[in-house]
């Protein structure tokens, strides 16, 4: 399968050439629904550039990710009228980083929906 930069599937994903669903995007970021959610909602924003985590992502770039976090947020509090919401992100393999492009997950919450706070990716 082509996926994109090094393999990356999340370069697949921004570049069109992987399926996914999109939510908003803009001209540096891409929102889109999680493969295998943890919650009915949960999205991943990701910046079109490759970038692997935090320490590699630049100040400019964070800060358009946390944008569209934002966004992101207000979308789904109209569309999913949750309680409350987790912004999550995971930098390297120990601390349950999976893909290695970085992402900024944004999960729904409802009271007593019994999710797990330190669930990871499976
Ligand atoms: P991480 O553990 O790296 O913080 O999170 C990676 C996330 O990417 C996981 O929640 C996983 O379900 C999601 N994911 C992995 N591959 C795909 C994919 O091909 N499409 C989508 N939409 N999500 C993916
Ligand atoms: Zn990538």
């Amino acid at each position: 399968m082509v996926t994109g930069t090094s393999g990356c599937v999340f370069c697949g994903i921004v570049a069109g050439r992987l399926p996914s669903r999109r939510i908003l995007e803009d001209e540096h970021t891409v929102a889109f629904l999680d493969i295998r959610p943890a919650a009915p909602g949960h999205t991943l924003v990701v910046p079109r550039e490759h970038v692997r985590d935090l320490w590699d992502v630049s100040a400019t770039v964070h800060g358009q990710v946390a944008a569209m976090v934002h966004r992101v947020a207000g979308l789904l509090a109209t569309a999913l009228t949750p309680d409350g919401i987790n912004v999550k992100h995971n930098s390297g393999s120990a601390a349950g980083q999976d893909v290695f492009h970085f992402h900024t997950h944004v999960v729904p919450r409802w009271q007593h929906d019994g999710l797990d706070l330190t669930w990871r990716s499976p």
